[in-house]
């Protein structure tokens, strides 16, 4: 009765349920809320008979109501694939701009601390390198990332207004390419389109030349990092990344390594907007969250590539 209790929107995805079983574990009573539009309700299949835990279908961009008190909200639910945002735009920008509205309506209302889910995608394409946070970005409003980026754009410009004017307890998070066990097979990204190619068989579709750099992240780290941020008391925005960056073709090269596979790479058109290089500058979180990651890409990899497999 006297647990904490947190709402966790989009807690049926990848992201989402690993902060459920991260809560849990911690001892908190956990709601999750999901619309299933890119989620997967077999990724809480495990939790479902827990008296700590509850689920419910919803689409946060619509009003939420949820009975009790609330200590914390986590927004987490929006595509967050290129093309997953490319098939769903309007969600996409409905789920951070209204859907934030209303995370932060039902936090004032609750009394409760917000942590929303903002990206690396805020810096577009940057022309910063590494990025920190205080770079303002390189962003295409009318791109096909637009929607995407503009709509994570806004919710972070919400989330200050209500925490300057409302005084809201808030924490925002910029992601970084993050990888690991409940991605979609299929969700487009680089990772799982390349650990899938090379299961079934068929060759790692590269985009461009390859040349294009990005730095992944396994989930534990990124889980532990916004568990630390959530319980800190800093309201501006943190990178939370893996620094170890990589371009896309070694990566492809890697993962044909891992998998012990023949395929070969095969190169596909370069993506509108595709950003040329990413890694985050992690200084922040190092010095105010006293974290960085721990779990090597190799590590990460094979944890991913088992549950792949698993999967197929
Ligand atoms: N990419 C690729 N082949 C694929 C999928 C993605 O070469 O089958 C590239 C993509 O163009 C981008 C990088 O890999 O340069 C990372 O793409 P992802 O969709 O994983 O994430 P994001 O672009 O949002 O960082």
């Amino acid at each position: 009765m006297n647990k904490k209790r947190v709402l966790i929107t989009g807690g049926a995805g990848f992201l989402g349920s690993h902060l459920c079983d991260r809560f849990l574990k911690e001892g908190y009573y956990v709601i999750a809320m999901d619309n299933l539009i890119t989620g997967n309700i077999k990724n809480i299949e495990h939790l479902m008979h827990r008296d700590d835990f509850e689920y419910f279908h919803g689409d946060v961009s619509n009003y939420v109501h949820v009975p009790g008190k609330l200590d914390y909200i986590l927004h987490f639910a929006s595509p967050a694939s290129p093309i997953d945002y490319l098939k769903m735009p309007i969600q996409t920008l409905k789920v951070g701009s209204l859907g934030t509205h209303n995370c932060l309506g039902l936090a004032r209302a609750k009394g409760a601390r917000i942590l929303v889910a903002s990206t690396s995608e805020v810096y577009g394409d940057p022309t910063v390198h590494p990025q920190d946070e205080s770079y303002w970005g390189n962003v295409n409003p009318i791109g096909p990332r637009g929607v995407y980026d503009e709509a994570k754009r806004f919710q972070e410009a919400i989330t200050m207004a209500y925490h300057t004017y409302h005084k809201l307890e808030t924490r925002i998070v910029r992601i970084f390419n993050t990888y690991g066990p409940r991605m979609r097979l299929n969700d487009g990204r680089a990772l799982p389109a390349f650990l899938g190619q090379a299961l079934r068989g068929e060759d790692l579709t590269v985009f461009g030349d390859g040349s294009q750099t990005r730095s992944f992240c396994f989930m534990d780290d990124l889980i532990e990092g916004i568990y630390r941020l959530l319980l800190s008391d800093y309201p501006y925005p943190v990178n939370i990344g893996n620094p170890d960056e990589i371009s896309i073709k070694e990566f492809a090269e890697e993962i044909i390594k891992l998998t012990n596979s023949n395929q070969k790479i095969i190169y596909k058109p370069l993506p509108q907007d595709d950003p040329m290089q990413r890694q985050p500058n992690i200084t922040k979180a190092k010095e105010i969250l006293g974290w960085e990651p721990k779990i090597s890409r190799e590590e990460g990899l094979k944890i991913t590539y088992e549950y792949f497999k698993s999967q197929l």
